[in-house]
């Protein structure tokens, strides 16, 4: 087989060496069109080691140039082929090669009017991309031929190009050069562009869109781009060339069905011809198509095909369509919706119904809608997650630095910007609901304000964004869940069907519960129980139970906790039928349900009927150094073992309960912050015993497992001991990872940015999990415990459980399970399944 020079500029034809990787995704496009047999104008594929020579300064050959024209005085255009359409390229030109000689004879057979606007479109676009002259002077949409070769001439002192070949020559060079500025790489390399990005042109024949008979451009699809439905969709645009611009003669509708004068009607050949190449063209380039065409006095030419772009509804919805007709296998149509693209279509909405106390509004960036506190820096934003907030980053505009702020906000608003600004553009990659150029607010970072008209609002405050209607509101609003259509449920049955590991959720409320059973999680593979303590009704209880000197006082002010918690569980082994339910013990430190202003505490002594000085030295004495390395997680349930006892008869009895009602449930009891075989040996004993009470007292059998959380670098090392005493271990990372790094989880906003920058670290260790140092622990400890008892289950349950980049590690790691935020399980599920395919 001979192979062509890398760098050699060939006609696509259907048996050329044309290749995605050395000529970009348009040529590699074009010649199956052309394989097709549609009626696409001769183009050449010009190779990016050609571009890169071109980009230095050596064109090629005069000769080659010549042949590019292609003689007979016709006019090209230039299109950028580089690898991936998503990584743009620069604008096409079109009507390369028209002169003075050319121009009189096109006046001849298009009409003057169709010349001039020929002529005038490459004199505006050659003065703006290629000699860079002030696109202000030629972007006048009335001015005349006469007035840009007037401009043109006024502002280089010289008259404009005249041959063919020279215009090409700047053109291919302008373009070249174009790839490689900083912009253009910038926003490639957003789109996960490699910084060496390759480029390919793709030069072709014109098809004139200007001139006499039924003459225009179009494009045509035949999905709707917003929800993936079927159904043509485009336009044509009489005597108009190219996607925007030119002379409109009068846009006209494609189909017969719509008002006004279609295509379908004026040149009803010419319609059916295009739906038969798009549905062929769907077939054979196994995809959604848009085409771009172009009649020229009722003939018909395909100069381009791009995949539709689409919203992440609508990638859904065409991968699951093209799966389901075998036009793609299951595998592919897995393969071409992004995971990070899914959270947008679990985004709430705001009810249309509810009442909105509107501030202002901006641009609608980024879909859902979203309440948080405002953050105006992205290291407050970060400090908001890392205390379990949902923060809205508020800033005038953003830039790349606060794309980590971005991940831990639940959406973001900006002052400046528009639809491609760096905010909208990351938000959308995220699926974080964004509204930017919201030009009504003033945000002053400095002071910590933003204000809208007559209000002002202050870090902390409460707002909520609507990213599809563009709306900012004051406070809180009334929310729809999502909209789960078939399509999302079908795709994500065939990522449960390639995927191998389980997905549960993390869940405290029932809300939490019934949103993961909604996303498709497999259980609950943390319940934080704490969060329950933290409700008004119980709070005075909790206090008490702190408060109480003799162990018979705080059994008394647990057993008014009892109920509740076991109404908790109740619910939660409802909501989940069957499936499995982990619920972790209590694990923050007391004193974090403790007031800490003396107003507080006068309450307290009041409610308690307990002196003032009583109740502030009780609230001293539970103060720690260093809380989150303090009294605990299991040493509090070994030292005031009472709180375990009570939250162990609550699961006993609600699954006695629960089981009654038909819901067979085999409860998960979850020990937090194990560092010691021995503690787990404690606890054990104790749960035990209360399981054995439970089912005296209630005449009931149920069974239990019984597990440990790995936290601690010492829980880790020692897996083997503890899985002795556990039927399951579930790696929390988000503490794994602070004590590993000794790392405070609260305070490392506050130079993440730095260390990132300075390349200490390559990511946020909270968000993306440390593969290297907390991921040798979680082999370790995985290894350990299965070498001592086979068979045990082993889990994480951190955040890092529904990051995508952070799953594949948990592939292999041979995790039996990742158990996350419920938003992100449909993330998770087909993540998992991408990375098993
Ligand atoms: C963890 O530490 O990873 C965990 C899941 O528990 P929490 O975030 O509640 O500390
Ligand atoms: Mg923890």
């Amino acid at each position: 087989m001979s192979h062509s020079p890398p760098d050699e500029i060939a006609e696509i034809t259907p048996s050329a060496p044309i290749s995605v990787a050395a000529h970009g995704w348009r040529a590699k496009c074009l010649q199956r069109l052309i394989r097709m047999a549609l009626p696409v104008p001769r183009s050449v594929a010009i190779p990016a080691a050609a571009v890169r020579l071109i980009a230095a300064g050596r064109m090629p050959p005069d000769a080659d140039l010549a042949r590019l024209i292609g003689g007979a005085g016709g006019l090209i255009g230039v299109r950028p082929s580089p690898v991936d359409p998503e990584w743009g390229g620069p604008g096409t030109v079109l009507n390369i090669g028209i002169n003075e000689a050319s121009h009189r004879k096109l006046a001849m057979t298009l009409g003057t009017d169709a010349a001039d606007a020929l002529y005038r479109r490459f004199v505006q676009s050659y003065a703006i991309h290629v000699a860079r002259l002030d696109p202000d002077m030629f972007s006048d949409p009335s001015a005349s031929l006469a007035d840009v070769l007037d401009a043109y001439r006024s502002e280089t002192d010289e008259p404009f190009p005249q041959e063919p070949a020279r215009q090409l020559a700047e053109v291919l060079r302008s373009m070249a050069r174009a790839w490689d500025g900083p912009t253009a790489r910038l926003l490639r390399q957003a789109k996960g562009a490699p910084a060496d990005a390759p480029l390919g042109l793709i030069v072709q024949n014109m098809a004139l869109a200007l001139g006499p008979g039924v003459t225009g451009s179009g494009t045509i699809q035949f999905v709707d781009a917003v929800t993936g439905a079927p159904g043509i969709t485009g336009r044509f645009r009489g005597q108009t060339q190219g996607r925007t611009g030119g002379r409109d003669g009068g846009s006209m509708y494609l189909t017969r069905d719509a008002r006004g004068t279609s295509l379908e009607d004026a040149a009803p050949e010419v319609f059916a011809d295009l739906v038969r190449f798009g549905i062929a063209a769907r077939e054979r380039l196994r995809e959604e198509m848009q085409i771009e065409f172009v009649v020229t006095d009722g003939c018909l030419s395909i100069i381009d095909a791009v995949r539709v772009q689409r919203s992440a509804r609508a990638a859904v919805r065409i991968a699951v369509a093209l799966g389901s007709e075998g036009i793609i296998s299951r595998a592919q149509a897995l393969m071409r919706v992004q995971p990070r693209a899914l959270a947008e279509l679990l985004h709430h909405q705001i009810d249309p119904h509810a009442p909105r106390d509107l501030v202002a509004r901006g641009m609608a960036a980024s879909p859902g809608a979203a309440t948080g506190r405002i953050a105006f820096s992205a290291a407050a934003a970060q400090a908001a997650a890392a205390r379990g907030e949902a923060a809205v980053l508020v800033r005038r505009e953003t830039l790349p630095e606060d794309i980590r702020g971005m991940h831990a906000s639940v959406g973001v608003l900006t002052e400046r910007g528009g639809m491609s600004s760096h905010a909208a553009v990351i938000a959308r990659g995220l699926g974080l609901p964004c509204i930017v150029g919201a030009s009504a607010v003033q945000i002053d970072a400095r002071a910590r304000i933003m204000r809208a008209g007559e209000r002002v609002f202050a870090e902390g405050d409460e707002i909520t964004i609507d990213g599809t209607s563009g709306e900012v509101l004051a406070g809180s609003a009334e929310m729809l869940e999502p909209a789960l259509d078939d399509s999302f449920t079908q795709l994500l049955e065939w990522a449960d069907a390639a995927r191998a590991m389980g997905v549960r959720a993390n869940a405290d409320t029932p809300e939490d519960a019934r949103t993961a059973r909604m996303f498709g999680a497999q259980g609950i593979g943390l319940c934080r129980t704490e969060h329950m303590f933290f409700d008004a009704a119980r709070l005075p209880a909790m206090r008490e139970m702190i408060f109480a000197r003799r162990p018979e006082d705080r059994r008394l002010a647990l057993d008014r906790l009892l109920p509740m918690q076991r109404a908790d569980f109740t619910t939660l082994f409802r909501i989940m039928d069957g499936y499995p339910v982990t619920i972790r013990l209590f694990d923050p430190p007391l004193h974090e349900f403790l007031p800490h202003d003396r107003e507080g505490m006068r309450e307290l002594a009041e409610s308690l009927d307990l002196p003032l000085s009583d109740v502030v030295r009780r609230v001293e004495a539970l103060t720690e150094y260093n809380p989150m390395l303090g009294m605990r997680g299991v040493r509090l349930g070994i030292t005031v073992p009472e709180i375990y006892d009570m939250q162990a008869r609550a699961i006993f009895e609600a699954a006695v309960e629960a089981g009654r009602q038909g819901e067979g449930v085999v409860p998960e009891i979850m020990i937090p912050l194990v560092s010691a075989m021995r503690e787990v040996e404690l606890v054990r004993h104790r749960i035990e015993s209360v399981a054995a009470a439970v089912r005296a007292e209630r005449r009931a059998g149920f069974t239990y497992r019984l597990g440990v959380m790995v936290e601690t670098p010492r829980a880790a090392l020692r897996a083997g001991d503890i899985a002795e005493h556990a039927s399951f271990l579930s790696f929390g990372t988000n503490d794994l990872t602070q004590m590993t790094y000794g790392l405070s989880r609260d305070d490392a906003a506050r130079f993440m940015n730095s260390y990132i920058a300075q390349r200490v670290f390559d990511e946020d260790p909270f968000h993306i999990l440390d593969q290297d140092g907390v991921g040798e622990l979680v082999m370790i400890g995985a290894a350990r415990a299965r070498e001592r008892r086979p068979g045990i289950t082993v889990a994480m349950c951190g955040e890092h459980a529904g990051n995508a980049e952070s799953l594949s590690f948990c592939l292999r790691a041979g995790l039996d399970y990742v158990s996350c935020s419920p938003f992100r399980v449909p993330v998770a599920r087909l993540a998992l399944a991408q990375e098993t395919i």
